[in-house]
C-alpha cells in the first residue's frame, strides 16, 4: 500500500472524478453537513468542480453554527441523515426557523444519504426539506435538483420584494 494514500487516489478510484464541468448553470455556494470524512471530502470536490463554493460542517451542530455564520452567502444546504450531536432532521429544523425568524431568504435543503429505511423520505419533506438524494450520489441529479430547488425560491424571493 502506498504511504500516501490521499483521497485524490480514491476519487479516481471510484471513477468519480470525471464528472463533466456544469455548462454555465448557477454558481452557488454550498453547505455540506456530512460527518463521513470520505464523503464530504468527495461531495466538496464534486461540486467544487463544477464552479460551486462549499462551505462544511462534519455534524448537525456544526451545521447550524457555520450556516448562521455565513447565512448571506449560502445559497444550498446538502445535508446527511444520521450525524453525532446533532441529526440532519433537527439541524435541517433549527436553521428553517431561523430563516424564519430572520423573515430571510429560503434556500433549498437537500438530504443526501445512505438510509433507504421506509419513512425516511416523508419524514425529509415533513422537516422541510426539498429534495432526497440517495448515496453514492448521482452528482447531475444531486445538481439538478440544486439548481431547481435554487431557482424556485428565488422566483419566490423577487415577487415577496416585488420583482
Ligand atoms: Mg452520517
Amino acid at each position: 500500500m502506498p504511504t500516501r494514500p490521499g483521497l485524490m487516489r480514491t476519487v479516481t478510484e471510484t471513477g468519480l472524478g470525471s464528472a463533466p464541468v456544469s455548462p454555465g448553470g448557477t454558481k452557488m455556494t454550498c453547505l455540506i453537513a456530512e460527518d463521513n470524512m470520505i464523503n464530504q471530502n468527495l461531495l466538496k470536490k464534486q461540486l467544487i468542480r463544477r464552479g460551486h463554493s462549499v462551505l462544511v460542517a462534519d455534524d448537525g451542530a456544526e451545521a447550524v453554527k457555520v450556516w448562521e455564520t455565513h447565512k448571506e452567502k449560502i445559497d444550498c444546504i446538502l445535508m446527511d441523515l444520521a450525524m453525532p450531536n446533532m441529526d440532519g432532521f433537527d439541524a435541517t429544523e433549527k436553521i428553517l426557523a431561523r430563516i424564519r425568524e430572520l423573515e430571510g431568504k429560503r434556500i433549498p435543503v437537500i438530504a443526501v444519504t445512505a438510509q433507504a429505511f421506509a419513512g425516511n423520505r416523508e419524514l425529509c419533506f415533513e422537516k422541510g426539506m426539498d429534495g432526497y438524494i440517495a448515496k453514492p450520489v448521482d452528482i447531475n441529479l444531486l445538481t439538478s435538483v440544486m439548481e431547481e430547488q435554487y431557482e424556485r425560491y428565488e422566483k419566490v424571493w423577487r415577487e415577496r420584494r416585488g420583482g
